[in-house]
């Protein structure tokens, strides 16, 4: 098979005019004009047999990524909520990728809702690798991590401070919710730095890559307990975890009965804690709730 093409600025300008785009910062719309980043994106995933199965793509835009990813993967579903950038894609991959045009699948619809009913689960994703739309990029992330718990790889290119909050560790300034929440689905890491101009157009700050390797066996009804503890520690970050998970379990004294039966100080604050604690604390005995 032939490689595939990556898209330079050239051909990121000419899509983009005959598409009559003007990317929106509303949609997050920075497109990637720079093959080696392509490149490293998908060096970093370290695809294997399993994980290149079946990758997600949120926001493919004008397809510089997907380009990349339907080489290195058997099967390719990109979701996009632009129409315009949806029914173009099939025909940039044919033009570009000729020979791996049939891996690609387009779903026209915001990843921000998207669920198993909505894509060809005949192989479940094995892996999510996108530049995300920054101004939701947290809440997609989370999002298909939970609906698709067959994710065993994810790499991620978002904000560089929200790459850092992400792969965030205990007792740090920026450790908070999506730090825990994100360290529930496995090992989180940052992954490299992107700079602005390899976009068109270029964005105010610099990107960052977060990978994470889903390891963690877990349960949607653990999630179900555990998420609810995490916001409400982190909800006023100031507070003991004995005021701040006082409405969660009925009670300052119920809360610090908890915490305790969990070997957890009821007077540490909520940042102090990994995501084995919160698991600890919500697993640990019978609570009031
Ligand atoms: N992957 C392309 C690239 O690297 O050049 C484009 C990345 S651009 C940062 C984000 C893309 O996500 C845009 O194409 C935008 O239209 C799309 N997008 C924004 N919000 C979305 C949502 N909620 N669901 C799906 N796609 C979305």
């Amino acid at each position: 098979m032939t490689t595939a093409r990556l898209l330079g600025p050239a051909d990121i300008r000419t899509l983009a005019s005959e598409l009559d785009i003007t990317p929106t910062k509303k949609l997050g719309q920075n497109f990637l004009h720079d093959p080696n980043t392509v490149r490293m994106i998908v060096t970093t995933a370290q695809f294997t047999d399993v994980t290149n199965r079946h990758v997600l793509e949120v926001g493919p835009g004008l397809g510089s990524l997907t380009l990349g990813l339907v080489t290195a993967c058997e099967k390719v579903t990109a979701i996009e909520i632009d129409p315009r950038l949806a029914a173009r894609l099939p025909r940039t991959i044919a033009e570009f990728a000729p020979d791996y045009a049939d891996r690609l699948t387009v779903s026209n619809r915001d990843a921000l809702t998207v669920s198993p009913q909505d894509i060809d689960m005949s192989t479940p994703p094995t892996a999510l690798v996108a530049n995300l739309p920054y101004n939701v990029s947290v809440p997609i992330l989370l999002h298909l991590l939970a609906e698709f718990p067959s994710i065993a790889r994810v790499v991620v290119m978002v904000q560089a401070e929200v790459a850092d909050r992400l792969a965030a560790r205990p007792g740090t300034k920026i450790y908070g919710v999506p730090s825990v929440k994100a360290a529930f689905y496995g090992q989180v890491r940052r992954a490299g730095t992107i700079g602005k101009n390899v976009f068109w157009p270029a964005p105010k700050i610099d990107s960052g890559l977060v990978s994470i390797d889903c390891t963690h066996p877990y349960s949607s009804s653990l999630r179900d307990t555990v998420f609810p503890l995490i916001d409400a520690a982190f909800l006023q970050r100031r507070k003991t975890l004995r005021a701040a998970l006082s409405g969660v379990y009925g009670s300052a004294s119920q809360a610090e009965e908890a915490l305790r039966r969990a070997q957890i100080d009821p007077t540490l604050r909520g940042e102090k804690l990994d995501i084995s604690d919160f698991i600890r604390l919500a697993t640990s005995g019978q609570s009031s709730r």
